[in-house]
């Protein structure tokens, strides 16, 4: 599983890295950043989540 972040459209909730700590974290502007590529497999289901709970539906996962 590949985990993207559209910075586009990120709008630096910090839902992601709060569920999902493993894969993702927020940058230094301040918007979230996909840093584990790919996904281990022990937290695909939480990158999963992280996915379904942004806001802004910024994250991809597939
Ligand atoms: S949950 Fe969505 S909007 Fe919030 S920080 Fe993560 S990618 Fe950005």
């Amino acid at each position: 599983m590949i985990a993207a972040v559209d910075k586009n459209t990120c709008i630096g909730c910090g839902t992601c890295p709060a569920v999902c700590p493993e894969v993702f974290e927020m940058d230094d502007d301040g918007l979230a950043v996909a840093r584990t590529n790919p996904v281990p497999s022990d937290v695909e289901e939480s990158a999963q989540e992280a996915a379904e709970e942004c806001p802004v539906d910024a994250i991809h996962v597939n």
